[in-house]
């Protein structure tokens, strides 16, 4: 994997292997940090550790963007701190836990299961993650998963948005949802209105530049709308077997409830 590496002053960005999975780490003036999604492997999170101990820094805060076995993790090496979500998203990770603990499993093995999904949920309603480091402002919705919460950094302009706006995955949704695309397409309006966006961060894929942030708003947009129409269609993002069958289900989903 690439390890840290800084996108912006002070928002520090590393890319696992698997699945090109973001992380990212905000460095407030003291060097304590608040450490989103850290990921994927052991070896991955100890080389994050390695990094912040390495130039000084130290996690002082963690938070996971929503309820999925490769966003809610965590290791001793990061430290005891608390690890912060949506109220939703909690909700899940307790709920979905055994679910969560098989793909983990399955994908990550290994992990420390008295750190996997630990999470503390902010204050109900809360717009921005409290702590003294640079302003961390909060927009939650229910698009791709309940309580899905990405991350708009106003100082740097990075906008760490979870897993939205990939550019090498199409837009999941959450097909066990009362209205999966409803919750998709609010959640997209919301990211897409976002004043001041200089960089995004997707949970998986390439960071992107502003021009690049607003193309990806139009292709998901265009994904829902295709999507909604109801008939077979392609995406180019659509290049693996998972991505194929979870492009097969929404259909069949967006049909059977429009
Ligand atoms: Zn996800």
């Amino acid at each position: 994997m690439r390890r840290f590496r800084e996108l912006a002053a002070g928002v520090l960005i590393a890319t696992a292997d698997f699945a090109a999975t973001n992380s990212v780490a905000v460095v407030a003036g003291d060097g304590g940090c608040l450490v989103i999604d850290p990921a994927i492997s052991v070896a991955d999170l100890s080389g994050l550790a390695a990094d912040l101990a390495g130039s000084g820094l130290r996690a002082r805060l963690g938070f996971a963007t929503h309820p999925h076995w490769d966003h809610v993790l965590w290791n001793r090496e990061l430290g005891a701190v608390p690890r912060y979500a949506a109220p939703r998203a909690v909700t899940i990770t307790l709920t979905e836990r055994d679910g969560m603990v098989r793909q983990l499993q399955r994908s990550a093995p290994g992990h420390d299961l008295d750190l996997f999904g630990q999470l503390v949920p902010l204050p109900e309603g809360a717009d921005a993650i409290a702590w003294d480091g640079p302003a961390a402002r909060l927009i939650i919705h229910d698009g791709h998963a309940p309580g899905h919460a990405a991350v708009f950094l106003p100082d740097s302009g990075v906008l760490v948005a979870g897993d939205m706006l990939s550019d090498t995955e199409i837009p999941v949704l959450d097909t066990v949802a009362d209205d999966p695309l409803g919750d998709y397409r609010a959640g997209l309006a919301l990211l897409g209105a976002v004043p001041g966006v200089r960089w995004l961060v997707p949970g998986h894929g390439n960071v992107a530049d502003a021009g690049e942030f607003r193309r990806r708003v139009a292709a998901d947009t265009g994904y829902l709308d295709l999507l909604a129409a109801g008939k077979p269609f392609h995406d180019p993002r659509c290049t693996k077997d998972w991505m194929r069958d979870a492009h097969e289900r929404q259909l069949r989903t967006v049909a059977g409830l429009s």
